[in-house]
């Protein structure tokens, strides 16, 4: 149930994020678990091959990713082979260092298989939980499949943190919207909003992703990561003033039903 290691992924290339401090977080959360924390996925995975297997590697990445691109939210169909152009595209961003251009939505479940190609070369760490914090937007279907929503996370082999979603997926406050449709400009609404919800680089980054640090780990444990209480950190959020309040409001981190859950996973780690 608990994993044997934990391996965090930092590919967002964002300065808001101190991945070493989510590193403690975990360790702390799994009572002493080894975690370890990595730069970029492509570049820490590639770093031992000589230059043709990395080119190699890179470009059967580069193909993943063509294909987990979405070509329109509204519908899950799909060229079987993705075009040339938008496969010599991803290519040549892989030469880049993060933080690499964002703007294409990915399917979330296509994503990390893509992730795991560069994992799988590695051919390790197969028993452990694998985090990977990425600046893509990527999304899943809704419940009745018709139509794809951008997503903070997915929650797979290896699990995805996106920080563009922390900022898009979840809904500001509605009333954050109609203004923005009476014409008020953007600076003003801003302003008007300000805390309410994330923004790009915020400062309150690296606090907000510990929850979904913890909603993967409960995904490895026990194939569930959300809870149903808005003051957990396991409270899968839709709305901005949602992600805040389970991640940063409040007194306690979790429920007393995953508090317990920890103390019991702690426990079998110590005895
Ligand atoms: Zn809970």
């Amino acid at each position: 149930m608990r994993p044997s290691g934990v391996h965090i992924f930092d590919s967002s290339g964002s300065s808001a994020i101190d991945v070493d401090v989510l590193g403690r977080y975990c360790n702390e959360l799994l009572g002493g678990v080894n975690v370890e924390c990595h730069g970029d996925l492509l570049t820490e995975c590639l770093s031992g091959f000589d230059r043709v297997k990395k080119e190699r590697l890179k470009d059967a990445y580069a193909v993943r990713l063509a294909e987990a691109r979405i070509a329109n939210i509204k519908s899950v169909d799909k060229p079987d082979r993705p075009a040339k152009a938008l496969v010599d595209y991803e290519r040549r961003m892989l030469d880049r260092n993060p933080p690499r251009p964002i703007g294409i939505l990915y399917d979330g479940y296509q994503l990390c298989l893509a992730c795991a190609e560069p994992l799988e070369a590695l051919g390790t760490w197969h028993e452990d939980c694998i985090i990977v914090i990425t600046s893509q937007l990527f999304g899943s279907c809704d419940d009745v499949g018709s139509r794809y929503h951008a997503r903070v996370s997915i929650y797979g082999n290896p699990c995805l943190l996106s920080t563009t979603g922390l900022v898009e997926a979840p809904a500001r406050p509605r009333r954050y919207y109609l203004e923005k449709r009476m014409g008020i400009d953007p600076a003003t609404l801003e302003k008007q909003f300000a805390g309410r919800f994330l923004d790009y680089e915020d400062s309150r980054t690296t606090d907000v992703l510990k929850g979904y640090i913890a909603q993967a780990i409960f995904y490895y444990m026990t194939g569930e990561p959300f809870c149903g209480d808005p003051d957990c950190r396991l409270y899968n959020a839709h709305w901005q003033e949602e992600l805040l309040r389970a991640q940063l409001g409040g007194d306690r981190e979790f429920c007393d039903y995953h508090q317990q859950l920890l103390q019991a996973v702690k426990g079998a780690g110590n005895g």
